[in-house]
């Protein structure tokens, strides 16, 4: 009942969110499932994973998982089940020769908890994947229990699934247990009337039902109503009252971590309180708070030369979607007048993005219809973009033979500055924020000219980039702000100014001269039409983001 009972077989990555180093690393093992019932023990697993990636917040996080899938042979099947066990329940006295020895009853107390030798299942973790961060045991049981801890334990019963996640929620997230009780509401229990501690350190319990500084009170559903939101009015037993609010409101409803009285949890409910329930809302922050870090950083938006303002009249805007910048790179020629040029840049190694510098020519900006048929790409040279964090980084470029280096950082001009990820939503019509390449739509039925959004706060500044009348690359800026709900709009100007190569660039050679006037009405976070008078030219244009990696980038 050992080690000896078995050996490791190998590891697999099952969900591959890119290198262990950045990512936060779930390592799954089996216990009890000899080397024929290795496929089911990978059915087993798998069924968990689609359990975790359908449970909120999971699914939108899941870019920040790896998860690893550690195939384990014991000599026997199953797990030991004491014949006798606290509780007075029967077992099976089953005893199976397993890798990590697992065991029904295993406080000796409780049938249903099922352990195992955390010890060796942690080392056993580590030795195969160095960056674990949770390690969890499957043992391959129909019977019903699971447990937490350093390692959480569930067996292969159906509902065991629950289990997993409401452990995972101790082990991985520091939650507490958010139920009111020890032994049972109804047992009598005695020493759980009033919690009497500090103020517990987990996000989702406290003994501080203040309105005013509750350690929740960002997500309080009313944040004017007085706390708590439920008193229990007989502190020797668990208060029987029915939730006096809706579903999943967010206040401090007396009773938690094992206490009738005392402490509070956030929400009437929450899978730390009961199984097959939802994480609630202070459950989920935490979980995310946890693994957004992990998650790959995403670039997207508009920067500039660091330091800010530095260099002020060029710049370059990034759509990131997936492994894939698209940038555009918005400054001047060597005669001073505006030029743009495209780059797809792939990531490399390291957070580092490469690709082609393109120049365009294409239809005027007011052709109609705008054929795309006429648009052509000379290359120009290359570009490479490195970052050291999600704000900074540099732009390394040769253009026309000429080599520069240029730090750059996110211009920021309102507040508050999104946040964007990839893949966190299918259905971008439901983004609130705009920030993203857009260009005319249907999709790719004038490709060939874009227009880039910076979106924060209340203020989009917008980069169109076109071509002029001769078909040479011409971009125009407007800083649009929120006047009517949903429509932005402003002076549409264009700039000249020093050649990008001009060392030193001096912002004060930049010209700018109002040519009109430009408003963006967006009928939902991925449609819009863009109305814009440009010298005496009026045009409207529907435009809708530009994806080239699915589902796209949402900022927030
Ligand atoms: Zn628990
Ligand atoms: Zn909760």
């Amino acid at each position: 009942m050992s080690s000896a009972d078995g050996f490791i077989a190998g590891t697999t990555k099952i969900v591959d969110g890119g290198p262990d180093a950045l990512r936060y690393n779930i390592v799954i093992l089996g216990d009890g499932y000899r080397a024929g019932d290795m496929s089911k023990y990978h059915a087993d697993v798998q069924n968990f994973v689609t359990t975790l990636e359908t449970t909120p917040p999971f699914g939108a996080l899941w870019d920040a998982l790896n998860i690893h899938r550690v195939d384990v042979v014991s000599t026997d099947s199953g797990a030991d089940d004491p014949a006798s066990c606290g509780d007075g329940s029967a077992g099976s006295g089953a005893a199976p020769k397993t890798y990590f020895d697992a065991t029904f009853c295993g406080d000796g107390a409780i049938r249903r908890l099922l352990t195992c030798d955390s010890v060796s299942a942690r080392n056993a973790a580590l030795s195969e994947v160095p960056e674990a961060h949770v390690t969890m045991v499957i043992v391959n049981s129909a019977q019903y229990g699971g447990s937490g801890g350093p390692v959480a334990t569930f067996s292969a019963h159906p509902s065991a699934v629950e289990i997993a996640l409401h452990e995972l929620g101790h082990t991985a997230f520091g939650l507490a247990d958010e139920y009111e009780y020890y032994a049972g509401c109804g047992t009598g229990e005695a020493g759980h009337d009033h919690y009497g501690g500090g103020e517990p350190v987990e996000p989702n319990v406290t003994a501080n039902a203040n309105a005013g500084t509750i350690k929740w009170r960002p997500m309080l559903s009313a944040p004017a109503a007085a706390l708590p939101t439920t008193v229990n009015a007989d502190c020797a037993q668990c208060d029987p009252q029915a939730n006096p609010r809706p579903a999943n409101y967010v206040g401090a409803y007396a009773g938690a971590r094992y206490h009738h009285c005392g402490a509070y949890r956030p929400s009437y409910n929450c899978r730390m309180r009961a199984l097959n329930q939802q994480f609630c809302a202070v459950c989920r922050r935490a979980i995310r708070d946890t693994l957004i870090p992990y998650l790959p950083a995403v670039y997207q938006g508009l920067w500039w030369n660091a330091p800010a303002g530095s260099e002020s009249g060029w710049g370059i805007s990034f759509a990131h979607q997936e492994d894939v910048i698209f940038a555009t790179w918005f400054t001047y020629n060597a005669a001073g007048k505006p030029w743009w040029l495209i780059m797809t840049a792939v990531k490399g190694a390291g957070d580092d993005y490469s690709g082609t510098l393109y120049e365009t020519r294409g239809p005027a900006f007011d052709a109609t219809p705008f054929d795309p048929a006429l648009v052509t790409a000379l290359a120009v040279g290359s570009g490479t973009l490195t970052f050291t964090d999600v704000d900074n980084g540099s732009f390394a470029y040769t253009v026309n033979g000429i080599s520069q280096t240029k730090a750059i950082t996110r211009q920021v001009f309102a507040a508050p500055v999104p946040r964007c990820t990839f893949g966190m939503e299918s259905n971008l019509a439901l983004a609130t924020n705009v920030q993203d390449l857009w260009w005319a739509a249907p999709a790719g039925s004038e490709s060939g000219w874009g227009i880039s959004f910076a979106h924060q706060g209340d203020v989009i500044f917008a980069t169109w980039f076109t071509y002029d009348q001769n078909g040479v690359p011409w971009w125009l800026i407007v800083t649009a702000t929120l006047g009517a709900p949903n429509v932005y709009s402003g002076a549409l100007y264009t700039t000249t100014g020093p050649a990008f190569s001009a060392v030193p660039f001096n912002p004060a050679q930049v010209a700018i001269t109002a040519v009109g006037t430009a408003t963006f009405t967006f009928a939902d976070g991925n449609h819009a039409s863009f109305a814009y008078t440009v010298n005496g030219v009026t045009q409207t244009k529907q435009i809708t983001r530009q994806i080239f990696r699915p589902p796209g980038t949402l900022c927030r």
